[in-house]
């Protein structure tokens, strides 16, 4: 079958010594210390078969182009991937995805039915493949699973005909039938794992808001546009977003935002105040990847603002400190927490149920294209902040 592959060589900088879970030439914890010259190419390679009664085959209908694809494929001036994290190349790209299943093992359980998953079942599947034995895993915390996987990272994923997922990390999609017709319903399933992040950081981490609360998404990328639209959800009284590019603003609109600000031309601090009538926010996501910018116009307005007990969610990975002032988190009885990931806590359900009642990710597709032309919208989503989301839509 063919499918999406990244290649990079294993040359680690002078300063990076193997962890206790890396593998020498293989897998690392911290992409950016390792791999350099990364190549993206189609190419072919085995069909995946089942070799674990638990397991499933997923003839992929739709994956989307994440931003952590793109910065696998990205690299500094000496060569090395920008991405941070697990990886283990070669492997197969793409982690957002749907499709439908081709074979179950004996013991691979669907837990729409709680019987073996029926062939035809359409379905996605969670990026993090979390070992449910470890300590955070036992202790509720999969997203911070100390024996992680990653698909499209370190296991072979879904940029390909086939990809094969243990059936406990694949959520059915049949709630989504008759309400979003023919590939839209797997266009749908694909903006399952990325709207996951963003429920996990407002709702799990940031602990959601109560109906008539103002909340406040820096960063209109496909994260905080999920943001825009969970909130609203939420019954959020005002979502208000700060992005610069105005494609993005429209469709922050588009999916809820009750105002959008440009914070290259307006002042985001008077803006905030203004349309919130001085109370503020009671959730501030971080979604924008420079902390060191946005942070002092957040603190300024939790301090400004007669609203008191803010929660700052940070989802955007960045390695940069942040200028945090202790007093005004004390002062306005404010506080700050980190997100990762989109497992556990019944997140991914409770993201399909609500795109079910209604809530339509597919709005941020800016375009859908052929496996064969993933390697190049990988390049070109390096620059074109034009396009939100890229999926690819198999035949
Ligand atoms: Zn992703
Ligand atoms: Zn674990």
């Amino acid at each position: 079958m063919r499918a999406v592959r990244l290649h990079a060589k294993w040359d680690p900088r002078p300063e990076f010594k193997l962890g206790p879970k890396d593998i020498e030439g293989k897998l690392t914890w911290l992409g950016s210390k390792v791999w350099r010259y990364p190549e993206v190419r189609v190419e072919e390679v085995p069909e995946p078969r089942i070799e674990k009664p638990t397991e499933i085959i997923i003839k992929v209908k739709a994956c989307g182009i994440c931003g952590s694809d793109v910065h696998m494929a990205q690299t500094d001036e000496e060569g090395y991937i920008l991405y941070p994290g697990l990886t283990g190349f070669p492997v197969t790209l793409g982690h957002e995805f749907s499709g439908v299943v081709v074979e179950a093992g004996p013991e691979a359980i669907n837990r729409r039915t709680n019987k073996r998953f029926e062939i035809g079942e359409p379905v996605c599947a969670e990026e993090m493949l979390w070992c449910g034995h470890c300590r955070p895993c036992a202790e509720g915390f999969p997203n911070h699973c100390e024996n992680l996987n990653e698909l499209g990272f370190n296991v072979d994923g879904a940029f390909a005909e086939y990809v094969k997922v243990d059936a406990k990390y694949a959520w059915s999609l049949r709630e989504l039938e008759g309400v979003y017709e023919g590939d839209r319903l797997f266009l749908a399933g694909s903006l399952v794992e990325p709207t996951s992040v963003a429920y996990n950081a407002v709702i799990v981490r940031g602990g959601g808001i109560r109906p008539g609360d103002n909340v406040v998404i820096l960063g209109g990328g496909p994260i905080g546009l999920a943001a825009v639209a969970i909130l609203k959800h939420a019954g959020a009284s005002k979502v208000i977003l700060s992005e610069p590019s105005e494609v993005r603003r429209n469709l922050a609109k588009e999916l809820g935002a009750d105002h959008v600000i440009d914070p290259t031309k307006e002042n985001f601090v008077e803006a905030v105040l203004d349309y919130t009538n001085g109370l503020g926010a009671k959730l501030f996501l971080e979604a924008t990847g420079v902390p060191q910018l946005v942070w002092p116009q957040i603190e300024e307005v939790i301090w400004r603002a007669r609203g008191i007990n803010a929660t700052v969610a940070i989802v955007a990975r960045a390695d940069a400190k942040i200028p945090l002032t202790g007093e005004v988190f004390q002062v306005r009885r404010a506080q700050i927490v980190g997100s990762q990931g989109h497992s556990g806590h019944g997140t991914f359900p409770r993201v399909i149920s609500l795109m079910a009642s209604g809530m339509d990710m597919t709005k941020i597709i800016s375009k859908t294209v052929s496996m064969e032309e993933i390697p190049e919208y990988i390049k070109r989503l390096q620059t074109d902040k034009s396009l939100v989301k890229v999926t690819m839509l198999n035949e």
